[in-house]
């Protein structure tokens, strides 16, 4: 298989995960890819001509069994390098998501449970996503966003988008996993939050809060 192609489904799996949907329209993998809707296209026919996806028209597509495993096995990989790269190597957690880009594709399962275990088998990457395992059902990621708490709420933070610009913000403005965030004031019509993170007050976009995800 290619790149583009395990990209492609490993894409469709993250989308039905994080939407908590069976089936994804071709429409959201064109805007996530920035493709025209014709290559996208293209590529779900030869997809499915290959037994990796399933077109229902007018619905969406979803992953065939065989597509599935293929996407887990990829995003197992992704996720354990991601582990890799930041607690051991000292990257950065806005660094690591290109690196593992590349390495997933690269590693061989055994490697991958080689390097599962010499982590000490973690359960999460460093953004706070389960890493799924081969067998047997994934975890769902946390899906309560910080947007969707009311005002004096609080929770935990556990996971967080993989998202450059939103990483680079975290982190200079020393917001980890594990923080408790509280919502301290809600500025609907500025589109703004006040929010208490390590007893410091600061104020988020409402874009932002809604990249966070905790448990309450
Ligand atoms: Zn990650």
């Amino acid at each position: 298989m290619y790149y583009a192609e395990e990209d492609y489904i490993k894409l469709i799996y993250e989308l039905a995960i994080e939407n908590d949907v069976e089936l994804i329209k071709t429409s959201d993998l064109s805007s996530k890819f920035g493709y025209t809707d014709q290559s996208v296209n293209e590529m779900i026919k030869k997809l499915s001509q290959k037994g990796l996806v399933t077109f229902i028209p007018y619905k969406g597509i979803k992953l065939t069994e065989t597509g599935l495993e293929q996407a887990i096995r990829m995003t197992r990989s992704h996720r354990i390098w991601e582990v890799f790269l930041t607690e051991k190597l000292g990257f950065l957690w806005q660094d690591v998501h290109e690196e593992a880009e590349r390495l997933e594709h690269a590693t061989s399962p055994r490697l991958v449970e080689k390097l599962f275990d010499y982590l000490g088998r973690p359960t999460h990457c460093s953004h706070g996503n389960p890493i799924p395992s081969i067998k047997g059902p994934t975890q769902n990621p946390a899906r309560l966003s910080l947007l969707s708490l009311n005002q004096n709420e609080s929770f935990k933070l556990i996971r967080v988008l993989d998202h450059k610009e939103l990483l680079t913000f975290l982190n200079k403005n020393q917001i980890n996993l594990g923080d408790t965030i509280k919502v301290v004031e809600k500025m609907a019509f500025e589109d703004l939050l006040k929010i208490d993170v390590n007893d410091k007050e600061m104020i988020i976009s409402s874009k932002v809060a809604d990249m966070l995800f905790g448990e309450m």
